[in-house]
């Protein structure tokens, strides 16, 4: 059913509330309003889910689980290729709705999408892939043999900042390993969610196999996900401190447990380095999606010796960033997620500053809405300061100055964050230590565009656990279980 209230976007694949077991939820008392970033338009109110459908999608997911498991990998491959297929063939809308709900560029968007639907297709090939073991024996009557099974029900909370990626990232390598999965997506961007729904229902995924919870009430729905017995693996993506508070609700019954949490990415800029290929990397990895990405620098350290270079060439970078509206096709960074993530920000910057920031561009809120807030870049920031010790997710640059290789090493690990980190130099013995000596979980070598569905994402210290993407991926989602043959 589509959405009847819409405004501005009347669409196909905009839905009026949560998927369950391959029907749509329209009814509801309470309402979940869903905003343009930009403009504050009202583009749909969808029905929020309650606690209660929360318990029809575990049960849903829970009859749908023997079937889906006991498919063959090659039919459930050919069903999430057809999801990939259907997906790319709708890539233009999804865009449009993803860019609506929540605010960066369409181009962006459209690359999200199709950077999420290559996670589909990646683990739709891996799903024939899933092989055992045979391990040679201690004595002549045995034979040990180890095979993988899917875990069973999975559980999924995702954020807002990719809101189709960060779906199909868990849910591709669920469905293939031949778990059934729910997951309740972000509030703020439900409608992509429930798109990618409408099109696992048009594949012929199952009903019950793939169900989609839209829902103010996050705490309850939370509640379900990590404390049913029926589900035996909860995958989150969020803050850090959100995600704490989910992991020990799962411990009441020992779920298994994947969390992809915030990050505090030092961009590494050494005297060696190509500094037009830095500064390039750098407005990547700081502005794509306002600098609202998990994987986004946070700080960029540069060595004294060409800090002056870098700065001359970065500043005037930055301050030719073209800000808009997602769907204007000049805009390079669109709006923050809402009003709080701009306060958020600007407090940040005004505490940096107060501790003796020197600000060298932006440093305010724009006049094109509430919800923007001007590309900016600080100088002399100290570890004191929240700018460099917390992730700041938006558009603004700390820069620090070091002497030695390792002031860069002590201060890019001067955080419990440990996701991305990246580096640019020419010496390739400088290369490996630091890549060695980095915590974290991805370093990014002259190159900030690090993720995509082949390569193992994720991050260590408090950035979490589990591996999303690549041939590690689907290992998250599936058991090992040794067999002991004996009398042989
Ligand atoms: P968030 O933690 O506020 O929310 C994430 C999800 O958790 C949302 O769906 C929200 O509704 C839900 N949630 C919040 N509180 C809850 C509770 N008490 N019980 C149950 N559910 C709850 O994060 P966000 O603001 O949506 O996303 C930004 C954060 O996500 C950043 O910290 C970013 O670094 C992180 N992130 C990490 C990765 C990664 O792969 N490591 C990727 C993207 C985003």
């Amino acid at each position: 059913m589509n959405s009847s209230i819409g405004t501005g976007l009347n669409k196909p694949l905009v839905k009026s509330g949560s998927y369950i077991n391959g029907c749509w939820l329209a009814s509801g008392e309470q309402r979940l309003a869903v905003t343009n970033p930009a403009t504050g338009e009202l583009l749909t109110n969808l029905s929020s889910a309650t606690a209660a459908d929360a318990e029809d999608a575990v049960a849903a997911a829970t009859a749908a689980l023997p079937a889906w498991r006991e498919m063959p990998a090659k039919a459930r491959a050919q069903l999430l290729r057809r999801w990939f297929d259907l997906i790319i063939e709708n890539k233009k809308q999804l865009a449009e709705i993803l860019s609506a709900e929540q605010g960066k560029p369409l181009a962006e968007a459209e690359s999200e999408v199709v950077y999420g639907a290559a996670s589909i297709e990646w683990f739709a090939e891996e799903a024939k892939r899933v092989y055992g073991d045979i391990i040679p024996a201690p004595s002549g009557d045995k034979r040990l043999v180890v095979i993988k099974q899917p875990v069973g029900v999975v559980s999924a909370i995702t954020p807002w900042n990719f809101p189709s990626a960060m779906i199909t990232r868990k849910a591709a390598p669920a469905l293939a390993a031949g778990c059934s999965f729910i997951v309740k997506a972000s509030e703020e961007t439900p409608l992509s969610a429930l798109a990618l729904a409408a099109l696992s229902q048009q594949a012929g995924i199952p009903a019950g196999v793939f169900n989609v919870l839209v829902s103010q009430r996050a705490v309850e729905i939370g509640e379900v996900l990590t404390r049913d017995s029926r589900i035996h693996k909860f995958s989150f993506t969020g803050s850090t401190a959100v995600g704490k508070l989910l992991l020990k609700q799962c411990a009441d019954t020992v779920k298994k447990t994947s969390m992809e949490l915030g990050g505090n990415a030092p961009f590494i800029v050494f005297k060696d380095a190509d500094i037009d290929a830095a500064v390039k990397g750098l407005l990547y990895s700081k502005f794509r999606n306002a600098g609202q990405t998990c994987v986004c620098t946070n700080r960029v350290l540069v060595q004294s010796e060409v800090y002056e270079r870098f700065i001359a060439k970065l500043v005037p970078a930055v301050r030719a960033l073209k800000m808009g509206a997602g769907d204007d096709a000049s805009t390079q960074i669109g709006p923050l997620i809402n009003e709080r993530a701009v306060l958020s920000v600007a407090q940040k910057v005004n505490h940096a500053l107060a501790m003796g920031a020197k600000l060298l561009t932006g440093g305010c809120k724009s006049s094109l809405g509430d919800c923007f807030y001007t590309p900016t870049v600080l100088a002399n920031v100290t570890p004191a300061m929240e700018v460099f010790n917390s992730e700041i997710f938006g558009p603004v640059l700390p820069v620090i100055k070091f002497d030695t290789e390792q002031q860069a090493i002590d201060l890019a690990n001067n955080t419990q964050a440990g996701l991305a980190s990246y580096i640019y130099s020419r010496d390739i013995g400088r290369i490996w230590r630091l890549a060695e000596a980095l915590e974290y979980g991805m370093v990014g070598i002259n190159d900030a565009e690090i993720s995509n569905e082949v390569a193992p994402f994720g991050g260590v210290k408090e950035s979490g656990m589990g591996r999303e993407g690549s041939k590690y991926g689907i290992e998250d989602y599936l058991e090992i279980k040794y067999l002991c043959m004996g009398g042989l």
